[in-house]
């Protein structure tokens, strides 16, 4: 079964001004899709592979013939970080997280405000394409901010996922040019912070 593109949870205008339309449809329909294509090209010879789910096959890179890993990394990684940017992106006017997520936050950062600062600053110290994830330990429950370069996927890391942010330049370059720090002041109100907080609860959960 061929990896899918997933629909976009949204038009692509849902997110200005913030993010841009002709960014979002650019974004989805040629940058991620193009992540799904080359990955189903590249695992097309390894049936095997291509139908096991995309977490374990980028949890097991050592599985993968040497001779495809590195682009199963980068088109994987691409596929997975692509679907959770979406998911935790919302049309909504900004508002501070609440429930859970609140109080993780709180009692990890001290602050949202804090928290929104350690972040922007990861984000924005990135040095070249790469992504800045929001992610939980287990086995503590404590929040944890990740860089990670290029289209390494934050799966298969023990941590799970609550919220992905984009610094490619292609997340941004059209509307923002390479004003990177003022496309994640924008980037902030378009969080889907009721998403993120719901992903917490799953994992405190166990599910
Ligand atoms: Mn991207």
């Amino acid at each position: 079964m061929a990896h899918k593109l997933p629909a976009l949870p949204f038009s692509y205008d849902a997110l200005e001004p913030y993010i841009d339309a002709a960014t979002m449809e650019l974004h989805h329909d040629k940058h991620h899709a193009a992540y799904v294509d080359n990955l189903n090209k590249v695992l097309e010879p390894y049936p095997h592979l291509a139908e096991r789910p995309l977490e374990d096959v980028l949890s097991h890179l050592d599985h993968v013939p040497e001779t495809i890993r590195t682009a199963v990394r980068s088109f994987g990684g691409g596929h997975a970080n692509h679907q959770l940017f979406w998911e935790t992106l919302a049309p909504n006017e900004f508002r501070p997280p609440r429930g859970a997520i609140a109080a993780a936050i709180a009692r990890d950062f001290d602050s949202f405000e804090r928290f929104q600062s350690l972040f922007s600053g990861a984000a924005t110290t990135h040095f070249g394409s790469g992504w800045v994830f929001l992610v939980v330990r287990p086995s503590t429950g404590r929040l944890e901010i990740v860089p990670l370069p290029n289209q390494d996927s934050v799966l298969g890391r023990g941590t799970p996922p609550l919220l992905a942010c984009d610094v490619w330049e292609h997340a941004y370059y059209l509307k923002y040019a390479n004003r990177r720090p003022e496309y994640l002041a924008a980037w902030w109100n378009v969080v889907a912070w009721d998403v993120v907080d719901e992903r917490l609860r799953d994992v405190v959960a166990g599910t």
